[in-house]
């Protein structure tokens, strides 16, 4: 069967990612040896991107090793190639002619494995967020990209990569997985067309959907009870606060922040984890508020709508300041708020509320 594939208009156009998609072949093709590295803690887009990309290189007839400072969540184990993954711990040697990131917006955001990798000539850094430093020699950004796993997805068709019923697994399940199961605003008809190319080349989109969400653990919905019960809402209920106590990160959390934006009214949260002597703070909003710019102000940072830190002092006080800042947020855009988002429900809400 022949399948007519285009890649996303944005950059189906683009001569320059065309351009850089060669040279990301040149520069990592042709039997090197290519370290593939992605985020601490790593989300189902960061696993399936460097799945993807080891795929790519083989293909290019490279050598790629996976590895991620972190671990891998469970339910990801299905995945063609994720037993081939390492950890740190599992690097004995370093001995790689080249380095590719990807959905990695900073050489920190790599963990331990940024002290390792800082002073590699031959970085590639294939991302799309859009804070992303610009650490690579090559850097493929594109911010309006649903996932990583789009960008990918658009090399494999640009570099004429066959796209197999595995290959066709890890890109579809990194873009749902991002696109929050098509639903998040970054759920494009550019998603979309590539998700339809990928059931037709062998993807199953009803088990990769169970295999993702509804595989959760018994301790993963005491966590939701957890937070569930810690619930409070703020700025006449437009924002919502969240805590736990969790030392490690789990795989059930992701869902578990997202919960709080199913109330109705909220337009912003945050999910505050104990960990240790540090907090993990987790942001996402709804609509057109800006949570990136709140993680950033405190070393963190991620997208608009999701986005994170990690804070060195005490709860309590991370608490005051980041509700503060929702609200101001929250306030900022009252008036702003955009006609198609009108049909979501907004309770009336007076300022300094
Ligand atoms: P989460 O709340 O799931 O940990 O993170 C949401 C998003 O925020 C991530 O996809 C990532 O883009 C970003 N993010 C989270 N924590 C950090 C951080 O400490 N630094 C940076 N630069 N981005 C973060
Ligand atoms: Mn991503």
């Amino acid at each position: 069967m022949i399948f007519c594939m285009a890649m996303s208009p944005a950059r189906s156009s683009e001569k320059s990612f065309r351009q850089q998609a060669v040279e990301f072949a040149a520069l990592l093709g042709g039997e090197k040896s290519v370290l593939v590295g992605s985020h601490k803690s790593p989300d189902g887009d960061a696993l399936c991107s460097l799945l993807a990309a080891a795929r790519i290189l083989t293909i290019l007839s490279s050598r790629p090793v996976c590895v991620v400072d972190g671990q891998i969540p469970e339910r990801f184990n299905f995945l063609p190639g994720a037993d081939q993954i390492r950890s740190l711990a599992q690097l004995t040697s370093w001995n790689f002619d080249a380095v590719l990131t990807v959905d990695c917006g900073s050489l920190s955001r790599l963990g331990a494995l940024a002290d390792r990798i800082g002073s590699e000539p031959l970085l590639v850094n294939i991302d799309h967020h859009p804070d992303n430093s610009l650490f690579g020699r090559l850097n493929i950004i594109f911010p309006e990209a649903s996932s990583t796993a789009e960008l990918l997805y658009d090399i494999i068709l640009a570099l004429n990569v066959p796209l197999d019923v595995d290959l066709a697994t890890i890109l579809y399940t990194g873009l749902m997985t991002d696109t929050g199961g098509f639903r998040y605003s970054n759920t494009s008809s550019t998603a979309f067309a590539m998700a339809a190319r990928l059931v037709q080349a062998g993807a199953d989109p009803a088990i990769l959907a169970q295999a993702i969400y509804s595989n959760n653990s018994l301790h993963g919905i005491k966590l939701l009870g957890e937070a569930a019960h810690s619930l409070d809402l703020s700025a006449g209920g437009r924002v919502a606060s969240m805590t736990v106590q969790q030392p490690e990160a789990s795989e059930e959390l992701e869902e578990i922040t997202d919960f709080a934006l199913t109330i109705k009214g909220v337009r912003a949260l945050a999910l505050f984890r104990l960990a240790g002597n540090t907090v993990r703070c987790s942001l996402r909003a709804r609509g057109s508020h800006d949570v990136a710019r709140i993680a950033r102000k405190y070393g963190g940072g991620g997208h608009q709508k999701a986005a994170g830190f990690t804070w060195d002092g005490s709860l309590e006080e991370i608490r005051i300041r980041v509700l503060a800042d929702l609200r101001e947020e929250v306030e900022e855009q009252l008036e702003n708020i955009p006609a198609a988002e009108k049909i979501l429900p907004t309770p009336p809400f007076k300022r300094g509320e």
